[in-house]
């Protein structure tokens, strides 16, 4: 059996219906879609309106591999490639990465992420970190931040593209699977008869 893993959401409300994920070939295609119709969309409204804003904040959810590769390629093609036919719209547009923990890419050495903190500053990408996702609706992301103090406080994201890249979680056959497996009940992780 090598089913693989799907897109985990955490039963947070609103992500499996508006964030797009990063993990089959149809997933890229949407991701495509959504961001060249914002984009297209924008253009329409006049420069500074707040619906031009929305739709030009492209949201990244997840600060692992995934989300962070995916995050610099995105800002990669608004300098490299949407700034060469719609300058005045890659202007405009706003690349957020949005990470639960203290830092990025948390699996890593700190030289890393550091690494990758200081090029999300020198590219521009708006790294929102002590963040954790609440809610989605059609428009807007609601996070709780953690503050230094202690205290937190209620953050409302407007967005016109959500990526969803915060892991994988097993399969409905796996999961199924689990159940005819006693061991399987006190494994933290996926399936994995025996050893774990
Ligand atoms: C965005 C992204 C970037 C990645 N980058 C890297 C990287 O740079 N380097 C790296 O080493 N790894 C990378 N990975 C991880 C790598 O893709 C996975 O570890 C690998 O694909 C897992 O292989 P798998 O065969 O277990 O599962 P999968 O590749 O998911 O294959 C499982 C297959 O089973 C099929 N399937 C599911 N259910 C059923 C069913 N009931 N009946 C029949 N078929 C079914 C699925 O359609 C799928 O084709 C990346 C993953 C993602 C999402």
């Amino acid at each position: 059996m090598g089913v693989g893993a799907q897109p985990t959401t955490f039963g947070i409300p609103g992500v499996a219906k508006y964030a797009s994920f990063l993990k089959e070939l149809p997933d890229s295609v949407q991701v495509r879609k959504k961001l060249l119709s914002a984009i297209e969309r924008a253009s329409l409204y006049p420069a500074g309106s707040p619906e031009r804003k929305r739709l030009l904040s492209f949201v990244v959810v997840g600060g692992g591999p995934t989300g962070v590769e995916f995050a610099g390629e995105l800002q990669d093609y608004v300098d490299e490639d949407l700034h060469k036919w719609m300058p005045e719209i890659a202007d405009e547009v706003k690349v957020t990465l949005i990470e639960a923990m203290p830092n990025v890419l948390n699996a890593f050495s700190k030289k890393l992420w550091s690494y990758a903190h200081e090029v999300f500053t020198e590219t521009n990408i708006d790294l929102v970190l002590n963040t954790a996702v609440k809610n989605v609706t059609d428009t807007t992301i609601t996070a709780q931040k953690k503050l230094a103090d202690g205290k937190t406080e209620t953050l409302e994201i407007p967005y016109g593209v959500l990526v969803w890249a915060t892991g994988n979680a097993p399969r409905d056959l796996t999961k199924s699977l689990f159940k005819k497996i006693p061991e399987q009940n006190t494994a933290r992780r996926g399936f994995c008869p025996s050893i774990c």
